[in-house]
């Protein structure tokens, strides 16, 4: 006998797990289907957590403020006790150093209207309050090889924008096990070890899926948020080639250093947004620092064409680059031999801007393109989600009018027509992970 369920979302990642959250709260009968073995178990574990809110557009930056508060009041939002404990929300503040990618330009003026909380730092704030930065311009970025790299450089940098509500979270994949524990609460279920390998149809619309092993699951509305096997699904389903816009799979590594001696990194350090650099940074457990790549061009881009089949090793020239180009910010920075890290994907979209969508399927909806950039959103995104997918099933034409969600923490409106599968590339996307 088949199984039915009102709303299949396929993963159980962080939006995954915040889809099914916000579904059950509105009644849906959710059921999350993920082939690994537990919640946040994919990228989302892998995830550096960062939360900020510097985004190139109005609606990236009022999106990541809304987050904030979320993670602030993850008890109260969840409320629900889990046997595993509280993923905790770690407040460091976020410096955007000022560079000549003219990010900060953009940000600026969204904070003022969204009205994030920030403070401008001159150059010498930003020197007297991170003794152990090196507060020269290093830009253009370029890689270790270059004969230039080390070069001392004239340039100072412009100063900084220093955000106190930002910060991470410490531990993505207990944020996704929580969100799962809330949903439970509210009647949803999860399945793991179980892979969707066809998406059902029937008069141009979903019926449900089938999974790896022959059994099927009836449901009339059924959600990819397969993280970078979006595109997989997608194909699946049949609706790639009606989205102007499409995600694809980008292998990102991130490198783990010790703090430089004498200075508690874990504690007192920012998370930094170094666009001079190519590179953000910020406290890790242990007193260590983890270290990001923005991918600048002089990096070689790593596209995988099958997201079950990619390098899972740290590489010495992308560890040289990244961890390099933070030593020249720190200079005090230790250089182990040793490489520690992690590897993941991103499952970016043309335009580095997530799809929060429908799809010409009838019932069959995404949340994909994440672009390493929507950890901090996932609890907003579920919300919006929820009130997107509710309204088209009550017969509302999201296409033509798209639906608006009213942020529950800030009050401000989220269009999700921002985020269409139809829209044009956006070209006043950063084209990297600061979206
Ligand atoms: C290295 C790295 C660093 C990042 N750093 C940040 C950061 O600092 N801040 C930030 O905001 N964001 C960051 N991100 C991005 C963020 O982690 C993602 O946007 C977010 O985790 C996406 O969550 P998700 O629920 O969409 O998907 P995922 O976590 O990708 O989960 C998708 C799930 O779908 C499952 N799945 C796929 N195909 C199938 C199938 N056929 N059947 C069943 N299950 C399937 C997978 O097993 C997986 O568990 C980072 C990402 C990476 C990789």
């Amino acid at each position: 006998m088949s199984r039915k369920a009102d709303v299949v979302i396929i993963g159980a990642g962080v939006i995954g797990a915040a889809t099914a959250y916000e579904l059950a709260r509105k009644g849906y009968k959710t059921l999350n289907i993920d082939k690994l073995p537990a919640a946040g178990y994919g990228p989302t574990s892998a995830s550096c957590a960062i939360v900020r809110a510097h985004y190139s557009s109005w609606d990236g930056v009022a999106m990541a403020y809304e987050g904030f508060f979320y993670w602030k009041d993850w008890a109260d939002y969840l409320g629900v006790e889990d046997e595993s404990g509280l993923a905790k929300y770690m407040n460091c503040g976020t410096l955007l150093l000022e560079s000549q990618t003219g990010h900060h330009e953009k940000v600026l003026k969204h904070y003022r209207d969204v009205g994030v909380e920030y403070e401008e730092w001159s150059p010498e704030q930003l020197k007297e309050r991170m003794p152990i930065f090196d507060t020269h311009a290093f830009y253009p970025p370029k890689r270790p090889d270059d004969p230039h790299f080390w070069d001392q450089s004239e340039d100072e940098l412009m100063g900084a924008i220093y955000t106190p509500g930002s910060g991470y979270v410490n531990d993505p994949q207990l944020a996704s096990h929580n969100l799962q524990r809330a949903a439970e609460a509210r009647g949803g279920e999860f399945l793991y070890r179980r892979k969707v390998t066809a998406i059902n149809q029937a008069d141009g619309k979903v019926t449900g899926v089938t999974l790896d092993d022959g059994s099927e699951i009836e449901a009339g509305i059924v959600v990819n948020v397969a993280g970078p096997h979006s595109f997989v699904i997608n194909r699946m389903a049949g609706v790639e080639d009606g989205m102007k816009i499409k995600t694809k799979a980008l292998r990102h590594e991130v490198h783990h250093v010790p703090s430089p001696p004498g200075f508690d990194y874990e504690k007192d350090g920012h998370h930094v947004s170094d666009g001079d650099n190519a590179i953000y940074f910020r406290p890790e457990t242990g007193n260590h620092i983890l270290i990001g790549s923005e991918d600048p061009d002089c990096d070689p881009q790593v596209w995988v064409e099958n997201p079950d089949d990619f390098n899972r090793q740290v590489t010495r020239e992308q560890w040289e680059a990244q961890v390099y180009r933070c030593a020249r910010r720190i200079p005090s920075l230790p250089i182990p031999e040793e490489m520690k890290g992690v590897v993941d994907l991103y499952d970016c979209s043309d335009d580095w801007i997530p799809i929060y969508d429908r799809s010409d399927l009838g019932g069959f909806y995404m949340a994909v393109g994440t672009s390493g950039n929507q950890f901090k959103n996932g609890p907003v995104v579920g919300h919006c989600m929820a009130e997107l997918i509710d309204a088209v099933e009550k017969g509302h034409d999201h296409d033509s009018d798209p639906v608006k969600v009213t942020a529950r923490y800030t009050g401000v409106e989220l269009d999700m027509g921002f985020y269409s599968r139809l829209r044009e590339i956006n070209e006043n996307s950063s084209f990297s992970v600061n979206g």
